[in-house]
């Protein structure tokens, strides 16, 4: 594949590779690849798991794993490379490692390395007060770490920058700042810049270029799917409603034996309608997922209830006390059909099956304790059906889990999901630890599931246009509180709340306008939570938290200035 900007090139560029072919044995990691990058210009490479995006910046870099044979060229000129993994040693002070790395590369003392990184770290937007020389790094926050790392390198100022997988693991918002921030220093100083990812880690937005890896070659990317899989026709009555639902976890006992508690999930009230597709969007700790496993009550919330056909979940789920009236038995039909009727999707599938029995042999115990009406010379055929349906082949019944890919194993929860025959399934990032074209097959397959038996569906997911493209209404949570609801249209197109707007940018790939991470819940500022992060927050954003109040007719937003334009 040949790169366009090769030809009529006359003066060489600071990263260029001709026919690279990169050979483990028999096996081929490259074929081919011609690229070219210019001095100020921001190359994203993408490719799932083995498409040979590390191998490629392995050549760049002059570090080839032992074993693997090279043709063609490839060369990176004053070139830095973040590896994959890559990252600051955790105990180590920064000051020393600052030293080490500026000053090794640059000859300088300390003194002069640490003016060289704080002005690295002015260009990844570290404010004074969170710079901590003295510390190591495993006591920063990790959006931190990330920032230092990215700020040793432009203090080392290499003429080409290499980074796999940079900024991985962050949320989305938080890592697209960082990356808008990175380009922004490669345009401004002539670096020339490659990004290796993921699709779907948004290396799109802050580069001048994409190419995607795939299978080994270079193509022009593949455009994401955006939109919604089949036609959603309009849902039916609600029947599943979380009302003031609430959870706070014990705390040590404070001074004089005091109980204390720490609530991650404020007075939630939700409506799911029959054949309804809900999607629970928020970064990590938005407590999306707390929300996720308290409207299958496990745990049940500490706080409100849960009602699912009428029926209080909280009340049958919590066990009776001691001397109850009500009994053992009282509602055990309750809570089992409830059981039968809500099942989850786990973020980790594989660790969500016992390893010491086959997938047949637990599907057959799920069988027998949610549906015992089916006979027992049923269940293999039941069995059959729903791992055939879930996108596997029967014989997977036969199979240990540990013997199944991560991508069958989330395939297999689907299909033990369906078994019962529910009415709800409540997903929490479900295709989380999936490669970008498995998760597509496991969408795919998810929304047929869905389509075919009307299931109505909770997905929660910290990738918000994924988890609006196939939904009906949206959910975006901050601190365990919603801040907008709309139907998903509305949502994809216009949300109206700061939060809701950078979580839409970051999908997109464009820089968000949040400033820093989100707080834990051991430190939310008193006012509104966003109020530290927020480009629209003025004074009274710190005396009162807004509440959550509609703007037009099934559109709410938690926001004192949601009317002020995005630009301020
Ligand atoms: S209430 Fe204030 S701080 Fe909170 S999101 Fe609105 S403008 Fe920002």
């Amino acid at each position: 594949m040949t790169d366009a900007s090769v030809l009529g090139a006359a003066k060489p560029a600071p990263v260029e590779t001709e026919a690279l072919t990169l050979m483990l044995g028999d096996r081929v990691l490259l074929d081919r690849a011609t690229l070219r990058v210019e001095r100020g210009q921001v190359l994203a490479i993408t490719g799932g798991a083995g498409s040979g995006k590390t191998a490629l910046l392995g050549a760049l870099a002059g570090r080839l794993p032992a074993g693997v044979d090279m043709a063609g060229s490839a060369r990176a000129d004053g070139h830095l490379l973040i590896a994959q993994g890559g990252r600051l040693a955790p105990r180590r002070p920064l000051a020393l490692q600052v030293a080490e790395v500026v000053g090794h590369h640059l000859g300088l003392d300390l003194r002069s390395s640490l003016r060289r990184m704080a002005d690295g770290l002015d260009r990844m937007g570290v404010p004074a007060a969170a710079r901590r020389f003295d510390l190591p790094p495993e006591q920063l926050p990790e959006q931190l770490r990330w920032a230092c790392l990215f700020a040793m390198a432009v203090a080392v100022g290499p003429s080409v920058l290499l980074a796999d997988a940079p900024a991985a693991g962050l949320d989305p918002t938080v890592r697209l700042r960082l990356l808008h921030r990175l380009a922004d220093w490669a345009r401004a100083d002539g670096v020339a810049l490659v990004l290796a990812g993921r699709p779907e880690d948004g290396l799109a937005g802050p580069a001048d270029r994409v190419l995607a890896l795939r299978r080994a070659r270079l193509l022009p990317p593949i455009p994401a799917r955006t939109e919604p899989l089949t036609p959603l026709e309009p849902p039916g009555t609600a029947r599943l409603h979380a009302r003031g639902v609430g959870m706070s976890y014990p705390l040590a006992p404070g001074p004089g034996g005091k109980a204390r508690s720490l609530a991650v999930l404020h007075g939630i009230n939700l409506d799911l309608r029959t054949g309804e597709t809900l999607a629970l969007l928020g970064e990590t700790g938005s407590a999306k997922a707390t929300l996720a496993r308290s409207l299958l009550c496990l745990p049940p919330p500490t706080a409100g209830a849960v009602v699912w056909m009428g029926r209080d979940l909280t009340a049958t789920a919590t066990p009776p006390a001691a001397g109850d009236a009500r009994g053992d038995d009282a509602d055990r039909g309750g809570v089992r059909r409830a059981r039968r009727d809500l099942q989850p999707l786990f973020p980790d599938p594989a660790a969500s099956f016992d390893p010491a029995m086959t997938i047949g042999a637990q599907f057959a115990l799920v069988l027998e304790s949610l549906r015992p009406d089916i006979a027992a010379d049923r269940r293999d055929h039941r069995i059959d059906e729903a791992l055939e349906e879930a996108g596997l082949r029967p014989e997977a019944a036969l199979r240990w889990p540990s013997a199944l890919s991560v991508a069958e194993a989330a395939h297999a929860g689907l299909a033990r999901a369906i078994l019962s025959e529910p009415r709800v399934l409540v997903a929490d990032e479900p295709a989380s630890s999936l490669s970008a074209e498995e998760r597509e097959t496991f969408l795919d397959t998810l929304m047929a599931v869905r389509d075919r038996r009307r299931l109505s569906l909770v997905l929660a997911t910290e990738r918000y246009d994924e988890g609006l493209r196939d939904a009906h209404r949206g959910v975006v949570m901050l601190a365990g509180r919603v801040v907008e609801s709309a139907d998903a249209g509305t949502l994809r197109t216009a949300p109206l709340h700061p939060y809701s707007r950078a979580m839409l940018a970051a999908a997109h790939g464009e820089r968000p306008a949040l400033e820093g991470d989100a707080p834990s819940a051991f430190a939310q500022p008193a006012g509104c939570p966003l109020r530290r992060r927020c480009p629209l927050a003025r004074e009274f954003c710190a005396q009162a938290a807004p509440t959550l109040e509609q703007v037009a007719p099934g559109h709410h937003v938690a926001c004192h200035y949601w009317d002020t334009p995005a630009d301020g």
